[in-house]
C-alpha cells in the first residue's frame, strides 16, 4: 500500500519499515464506540455547563494522550434560549379563545434511559419574542418558488398571516426570511412524515430510525454567517466592542417548530383550496392552502418567549507541531455543541475526531512519526447557533491563517447512515479525498465479497459524476464550520460523512436530525461506519501534513472554474451580451488561467525537489491560488462573503453556488427586481471577477 507516515517527506515512495495508518486503526476501532458514549452522555448545548464540561474533557484527553499544546479559546457571544418559566408553543384556539390543539411544551421521553436533566425545551433559536394570532397559510417548503407559486398561481397572499412550512429542501432560516419579506407575522415549522418518516410512521424511534410524531427539529433561524451578533468582523474576546444596534440578520417575527403529531391536527383544521400534488406530504389529511379554518372564529396562536443571552463559548485547540514546516497548518475542526445529546450531529463526528487525535498523538509520542507540517485540531463551540465558535476563531486569527493555513477538514456529523460516503468540498481537495478513499477498506463485508474492496468503490458506484469517471463531490453551502475558512480566508475545505441510500430515501436530512431522539441508542443500534470515516480523514491528513508537495490538484480547480463559467453563460450569457457585457473576456480569462495552470503542472513534475527553497516556493504558490479569489470588499450585498467564486446560495444556506455575485444579481434581473440597479452591480462585479481570475494567474505563473 502506498503512503506510509514517514516516507513522503522525501518523495512519496512507499517504505516497508514504517507503520501504516490502516494497521493502527484496525487495532483501535472499538474505541470509537466508547468515545461516542462519553461525548453524548449528557446534553451539551452551547453556552451551558454541559458543553463547557465536554470542552474540559476533550482538553484533558488531548493533554493526556500527548498532543503538543492544548488550549481553550474563550469568547462571550449572544446566544438564544427558551424561557424556562414561560415555555413556547403553537396552539389553535376556538371562537371563545379556548385551546383546541397545542404543541408539547417539553419533549416527551420515549426511553427511560434518555430521561436526563438539562434537556432544552422546544424553540427556534434567535426567533423573535412575541405572541401572534391569525390565519394560517400552508407554504410547502417555504422556498422562494413556493411563495411565488402561492402568489401567482393560487392567488394566496401571506401578508399578515402565519405561515406553516414543512422542514426540508433548504435551510430553515431562509424559509423564515422569505416569509418575513413577504409580510407574514409568524412561522410554524414542522416535520412532515413525507420528508422524515417516508411512509413508515408505524415503525419509528426507538424501533427504527424514523421520526416519531413527537419529534421536533430544533435549529437556529438567523440569516447570514457573521458569527456573534454583537461583534461583527472582530473576535468576541474580552476587549471586543459590542455593537448597540440590533443585528440585521435576526428574524423580527416569531417562529416555532413542532412535530407531525400536532401538525396533522392543525393542517386538518385548515380550509381553502386543495394544494397540488407536489405540495402534499404524507400526513393522513387533505393538504389545503388554508387562509381560513373549517370552524369559523378559530385562530392560530404562536407564543414565543425565547430571549437572547450573553454566554461563554470555548473552542478547544490542540496542536501537533510540524517537524519541518511548523508554520504551515493543516486544520481539522469539528463541532462539539449539540441541541441535546447530538448523537449523530455532531457527536458521531466528535467521537471519530477524538480517535483520530489519539492515533496521531500515539504516532508522535512513540517516536514513529511526526508530520512535516503542523496539524491544528479544533473542537468548535456553538456551531448550532450559526458556526459562531469557528467564525470568532477565524476572526481572531485571520492574519496568521491567511498566510499559513493549508487546508481545512471538517469533522461534523460523521454518520448519518451506513450506506456510502458523501462529500462536500472545494476542487483543490478532490484528489486527496479520492486517493484516501481508495486506500480505506470497505466497511461493508458483503460489498467486499462483491468486488468493491474500498470505500471509494462503493462511493463511485452509488454517487458517480455524470460527466467524469469519479464520485461526485458537491460544492459546499455554509451548513457547517468550514464556511468561514472558505469565505474569509480562501482556503480549500472538505466535509465528509457516511450517509444513507439517497436514491431509496429522498429525504433532506436523516429523520432524527436535531431532535431529542438523536441518542447513543440510535448510533449504537443503527449506525456504525465511524472507523471508515476516521480512516479516510487520517489518510487525507497524512497527505496534507506530510507530502513534500501539497497534494492540491490545480487542474481540478481550473476545470471546475471552466465548467461553472460555461453553466453561468448558458444560463445568463444571452442577456449579459444583450446588455453590453463582453462575456468572451471572461472565457478568455479562464482560458489564460488554464494555460498557466498547465504550465505550472508541468513544472510540478520536473522541478528539483532537493531544493528546499524551490519546494517552499511551489507550495506557497499552491496555497495562494485559492486565496486569489478572496476580495475583502465582499460579494455585492454580502459583505461577509469574500470568496468571489464559491459560497452558499442566497436562497439556501445549505446549497453551494458558483459565481454567486453574478448569479444573484442576474436572477433578480430575470425576475424583474430593481433591474437598473442590478445591472450596475453586474457591470462592476464582472470587472472584479476578471481581476481575481487574473490574480490567480499571476500567483501561479513563474515568480521570477
Ligand atoms: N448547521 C447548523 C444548522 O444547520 C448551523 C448553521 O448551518 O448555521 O442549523
Ligand atoms: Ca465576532
Ligand atoms: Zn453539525
Ligand atoms: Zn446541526
Amino acid at each position: 500500500m502506498k503512503g506510509t507516515v514517514t516516507d513522503s517527506k522525501v518523495d512519496g515512495a512507499p517504505s516497508a519499515s514504517t507503520p501504516c495508518w490502516m494497521i493502527v486503526l484496525v487495532v483501535v476501532s472499538l474505541i470509537i464506540a466508547i468515545a461516542v458514549g462519553i461525548v453524548i452522555e449528557k446534553p451539551h448545548l452551547a453556552g451551558t455547563q454541559g458543553n463547557y464540561e465536554l470542552a474540559l474533557k476533550i482538553r484533558d484527553y488531548w493533554d493526556k494522550i500527548g498532543v503538543d499544546s492544548v488550549t481553550l479559546t474563550p469568547y462571550t457571544v449572544e446566544l438564544s434560549y427558551p424561557n424556562v418559566s414561560d415555555l413556547n408553543y403553537v396552539e389553535i384556539v376556538d371562537e371563545n379563545g379556548v385551546s383546541v390543539y397545542k404543541s408539547d411544551l417539553k419533549f416527551p421521553v420515549l426511553r427511560n434511559q434518555d430521561n436526563k436533566t438539562n434537556i432544552v425545551t422546544p424553540f427556534s433559536a434567535y426567533s423573535s419574542k412575541g405572541d401572534v394570532k391569525g390565519n394560517i397559510v400552508y407554504v410547502n417548503y417555504g422556498r422562494v418558488e413556493d411563495f411565488d407559486f402561492l402568489e401567482n398561481n393560487a392567488s394566496v397572499s401571506v401578508d399578515g398571516k402565519i405561515v406553516m412550512a414543512r422542514y426540508g429542501k433548504i435551510f430553515r432560516g431562509n424559509k423564515v426570511q422569505e416569509a418575513e419579506r413577504r409580510g407574514a407575522i409568524g412561522v410554524i415549522l414542522y416535520s412532515d412524515p413525507g420528508d422524515i418518516a417516508a411512509d413508515k410512521t408505524d415503525t419509528v424511534y426507538p424501533d427504527d430510525w424514523w421520526l416519531p410524531p413527537s419529534g421536533v427539529q430544533l435549529g437556529h433561524v438567523r440569516m447570514s454567517n457573521v458569527g456573534d451578533p454583537l461583534t461583527p468582523f472582530y473576535p468576541a474576546t474580552a476587549t471586543a466592542y459590542h455593537k448597540k444596534d440590533p443585528d440585521e440578520y435576526m428574524p423580527s417575527i416569531p417562529c416555532h417548530p413542532i412535530g407531525y403529531g400536532v401538525a396533522v391536527d392543525i393542517l386538518r383544521s385548515l380550509n381553502g383550496t386543495e394544494v397540488p400534488f407536489p405540495w402534499r406530504g404524507k400526513m393522513n389529511t387533505t393538504y389545503r392552502f388554508g387562509d381560513s379554518f373549517h370552524n369559523n372564529g378559530w385562530k392560530a396562536h404562536i407564543h414565543v418567549a425565547t430571549y437572547p443571552k450573553q454566554a461563554p463559548l470555548y473552542n478547544v485547540i490542540g496542536i501537533i507541531k510540524g517537524e519541518v514546516e511548523p508554520d504551515r497548518y493543516v486544520i481539522v475542526g469539528g463541532q462539539r455543541d449539540a441541541w441535546v445529546f447530538g448523537a449523530l450531529d455532531p457527536s458521531s463526528g466528535t467521537a471519530v475526531f477524538l480517535e483520530m487525535a489519539r492515533v496521531l498523538a500515539e504516532l508522535v509520542t512513540s517516536g514513529r512519526w511526526r508530520p512535516r507540517r503542523s496539524i491544528v485540531m479544533c473542537s468548535w463551540d456553538a456551531e448550532e447557533y450559526g458556526k459562531i465558535g469557528s467564525i470568532e476563531w477565524v476572526e481572531q486569527y485571520i492574519k496568521p491563517l491567511s498566510g499559513r493555513a493549508v487546508a481545512y477538514l471538517n469533522v461534523d456529523t460523521a454518520l448519518e447512515g451506513n450506506y456510502s460516503l458523501r462529500a462536500l468540498g472545494t476542487p483543490l481537495l478532490y484528489q486527496p479525498l479520492y486517493s484516501a478513499a481508495q486506500k480505506v477498506p470497505n466497511p461493508n463485508t458483503s460489498e467486499i465479497a462483491a468486488g468493491r474492496s474500498t470505500v471509494y468503490d462503493t462511493w463511485f458506484i452509488t454517487s458517480p459524476r455524470s460527466d467524469k469517471n469519479v464520485p461526485r463531490i458537491s460544492l459546499p453551502g455554509s451548513g457547517s464550520d468550514y464556511a468561514p475558512f472558505r469565505d474569509r480566508v480562501g482556503i480549500p475545505i472538505m466535509d465528509i460523512r457516511y450517509t444513507w441510500d439517497r436514491k431509496m430515501w429522498k429525504i433532506s436530512k436523516w429523520p432524527m436530525y436535531h431532535t431529542v431522539y438523536e441518542t447513543f441508542y440510535l448510533v449504537d443500534q443503527i449506525m456504525d461506519r465511524g472507523r471508515a470515516v476516521g480512516q479516510v480523514w487520517l489518510e487525507m491528513i497524512r497527505q496534507l501534513s506530510d507530502d513534500l508537495i501539497l497534494p492540491f490538484n490545480v487542474t481540478d480547480l481550473v476545470s471546475t472554474v471552466s465548467e461553472q463559467t460555461a453553466s453561468l453563460l448558458q444560463r445568463f450569457g444571452k442577456v449579459m451580451h444583450e446588455n453590453g457585457i463582453q462575456t468572451e473576456i471572461l472565457q478568455e480569462a479562464v482560458a489564460n488561467l488554464t494555460d498557466s495552470v498547465n504550465h505550472f503542472e508541468h513544472e510540478l513534475h520536473t522541478f528539483n525537489k532537493q531544493d528546499p527553497y524551490l519546494v517552499r516556493r511551489i507550495n506557497d504558490q499552491l496555497m495562494s491560488i485559492e486565496r486569489s479569489f478572496i476580495d475583502p470588499q465582499g460579494l455585492p450585498g454580502r459583505r461577509y462573503k469574500h470568496h468571489l467564486l464559491f459560497t452558499e446560495s442566497s436562497m439556501d444556506n445549505y446549497a453551494g453556488s458558483s459565481y454567486p455575485g453574478l448569479t444573484d444579481a442576474l436572477t433578480r434581473i430575470v425576475h424583474g427586481e430593481n433591474v437598473k440597479a442590478q445591472w450596475d452591480v453586474v457591470h462592476k462585479h464582472f470587472s472584479v471577477l476578471l481581476f481575481v481570475l487574473q490574480s490567480a494567474q499571476s500567483v501561479i505563473k513563474d515568480t521570477t
